[in-house]
């Protein structure tokens, strides 16, 4: 979910609120339902029921046709979500929403053309019946945004939040496993011996950026030169932050079709043991230099890269115990600190394998993962993943 300050005119704002009014009394309704129903009795109505009740209720009540379906159906759907979350026990049972506390509406069904940017700083979003409502263009919005979510909070400040989760995608069934390492030099090395480079800014733009930054530490605070400074160094960073989204979102995709089991490491444990593993602390020539101005951006990236693996390729991401992925033999499975040369280095000294480090360790990761595979009772290996994409239901109405 990416949040945006919304920045809607004054007409506009009386519209958002009607369409909170809707969805709060469409969820008041549903809470109420099912607040009368006992053990015993026969069941509340669930989603299919309740929306055949909102078209009879749209029917005769002229203020609620008014309003969008879009924002009332959905007010139902999260409600059966927020009783499934309960009954789950992952959430508590789904209580009463009040006028100004917590409003919001979900708007789903959203194209690309609704969705646009309108100039370096601002956005618009198109709200049903409302139409296009600008919104503070903090960062890209990402591709393939299927919903969003409008909210006024209790100070009157309006929000939109994109959600954009792929369709999976199919896996190949052809039974093959990548590991996936995350590098230093190289932002991606795959056991099959690809490396990957996450685009960065071109080496004019690098440049400039420098410049910049220079001028920037001696603009005086507050000045006006010290704005267009700032906006110009924020203009390059988003330039960079945009193309590895790209670079991201076209990895992932490319991934998830070539294999059906990814493994990478778990990134909860790699941060604990990265030192260790001297990809950082022993670097080779400037990488280190590197590695202290790109670390923050890469780490950014690559928890992005698996978030999205695990979207489009669902089931089929195993994370594995980074422990000894850089020192291990993906050949021969000797494990060795000395096997490691350098930074970009690997050599074996029982068997004589060498390789590319990152290489080597991606072998290791994919290693790892056939284990942790079989050790759980089979992959998903073969066949399409078998979540379907939950489709919604849209009334004509
Ligand atoms: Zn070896």
């Amino acid at each position: 979910m990416s949040r945006y300050r919304l920045q809607p005119t004054p007409a506009q704002e009386q519209a958002l609120l009607e369409h909170c009014g809707h969805a709060r009394y469409v969820w008041n309704l549903a809470v109420e339902q099912h607040a009368h129903w006992k053990p015993g009795r026969a069941s509340a109505p669930g989603f299919a029921e309740q929306c055949r009740q909102l078209t009879q209720a749209r029917a005769e009540h002229a203020w609620l046709r008014g309003g969008s379906i879009i924002v009332q159906q959905q007010a139902l759907k999260d409600f059966a979500q927020a009783m499934a979350n309960f009954f789950g026990r992952t959430h508590r049972r789904p209580t009463w929403r009040r006028r100004g506390r917590g409003e919001g509406f979900r708007i789903v069904a959203v194209t690309a053309g609704d969705v646009r940017r309108l100039s370096r700083t601002v956005g618009g979003v198109r709200v049903p019946k409302v139409g296009w409502v600008r919104f503070r263009w903090s960062r890209a919005v990402p591709d393939g945004v299927k919903s969003y979510h409008i909210t006024r909070d209790r100070a009157g400040r309006w929000h939109v939040a994109f959600a954009a989760i792929p369709e999976p995608i199919p896996a190949p069934g052809t039974g093959e496993v990548v590991g996936v390492d995350r590098g230093v030099a190289v932002s991606a090395a795959l056991s099959t011996g690809e490396l990957l480079n996450a685009p960065t800014l071109r080496e004019t733009e690098k440049a400039r950026l420098r410049r910049l930054l220079r001028k920037l530490a001696r603009a005086k605070r507050g000045s006006n030169r010290r704005g267009k400074v700032k906006a110009a160094v924020a203009t390059l960073k988003a330039r960079e932050t945009d193309r590895r989204r790209d670079w991201v979102e076209k990895i992932s995709t490319d991934l998830a079709r070539r294999f059906d089991v990814i493994a990478v490491e778990d990134l909860k444990i790699a941060g604990m043991t990265r030192s260790a593993r001297g990809t950082v602390e022993a670097p080779g020539g400037n990488v280190r230099q590197k590695a202290g101005l790109n670390r923050g951006i890469l780490a950014a990236g690559w928890g992005r890269l698996v978030e999205r693996l695990e979207h489009k390729a669902p089931g089929r991401v195993v994370r594995v115990d980074p422990a000894y992925t850089s020192q291990r033999c993906s050949a021969c499975g000797i494990v060795d600190r000395t096997s490691r040369e350098s930074q970009a280095d690997f050599r074996c000294r029982s068997c004589g394998y060498a390789g590319n480090a990152d290489v080597n360790a991606a072998g290791n990761i994919r290693h790892a993962a056939g284990h942790a595979v079989s050790a759980r009772g089979g992959p998903p290996l073969g066949g399409p993943a078998n979540r379907e994409p939950q489709r919604d239901l849209l009334l004509v109405g």
